[in-house]
């Protein structure tokens, strides 16, 4: 289906696009963010992201780079002219983005955070809305609301999988459920099979469905060293993954008339 569409920079997530939204799981350092943001460009992703104030659940772990990771998304920017995700996890986030960061996600946890949300009412930038990890498609669709009531109308929504008695996957993605959300809501639906499945070999295969579904796009988390990564190494893409996801998709693509790019129109890079 046609959902709204949601114009960040010279992207379009929504209407009839597939956008791409690709980038590390936390933004670590200059080298790694330029490396994968420059390829992930190249390649036709319509938008950037990496975490900044991570949600970790062992506190002992890397929490994100803070304030030292302005100066880094800055050039990202300036080199792809890509705009830039980051998650907001405190309503004094906000601010602290202001003038660097193009769109603002909503983390599982936070989710049902609604003082989060109404601060995000305010704001007018594109929200990313992921979904809970045990929230219902109910609860999901009546978060939108709460932003929607500050006069923000521009919501994306995030299926990130949610909990459910299997353990053998990080998280089980819930395909049904999203394009659920997004023909009740009309508000544009990702898949994010990083955490939905928590393993790269299940990446692509979902990334594939989604498009087959009529979603509006994928998130997927990337490194160029996984094995080094200070958050979620086990599941991030190679450079070398994500060619071979992108490569997957557009004979795909191609038989629904869509484009893998920033537009949804224009030529591949
Ligand atoms: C993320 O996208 O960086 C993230 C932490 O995901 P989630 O909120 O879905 O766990
Ligand atoms: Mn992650």
């Amino acid at each position: 289906m046609k959902t709204r569409e949601i114009r960040v920079g010279s992207s379009v997530i929504g209407g009839s696009a597939f956008s791409v939204v690709a980038g590390p799981c936390s933004i670590e350092n200059q080298k790694q963010l330029m490396t994968v943001a420059n390829h992930v460009s190249e390649r036709g992703a319509a938008m950037l992201r990496g975490g900044v104030f991570k949600m970790r659940t062992d506190p002992k772990s890397f929490q994100g780079l803070g304030k030292d990771a302005l100066p880094l998304i800055r050039e990202a920017k300036a080199a792809t002219g890509l705009p830039f995700a980051v998650e907001v996890a405190d309503p004094s986030h906000i601010e602290f983005f202001a003038d660097d960061v193009d769109v603002l996600q909503v983390g599982s946890r936070n989710m049902h955070n609604y003082y989060l949300l109404k601060e995000l009412g305010k704001t007018r930038k594109p929200i990313i809305l992921k979904r809970g990890l045990a929230a219902h498609l109910k609860e999901w669709i009546l978060a939108i609301d709460y932003i929607v009531a500050g006069g923000n109308e521009q919501v994306i929504l995030c299926e990130r999988g949610i909990r459910t008695f299997e353990p053998e996957l990080r998280n089980t993605v819930d395909l049904a459920g999203a394009v659920w959300a997004q023909q009740k809501s009309g508000f544009p639906v990702i898949l994010d099979p990083s955490h939905g499945t928590g393993s790269p070999d299940l990446i692509a295969p979902m990334a594939k469905a989604a498009l087959a579904a009529g979603l509006d796009g994928i998130m997927v988390e990337v490194h160029p060293n996984p094995a080094c990564a200070l958050s979620d190494g086990f599941q991030a893409l190679t450079l070398e993954n994500f060619d071979q996801l992108i490569t997957g998709l557009h004979p795909i693509a191609q038989a629904l008339g869509k484009k893998i790019s920033r537009n949804g129109s224009s030529e591949q890079k």
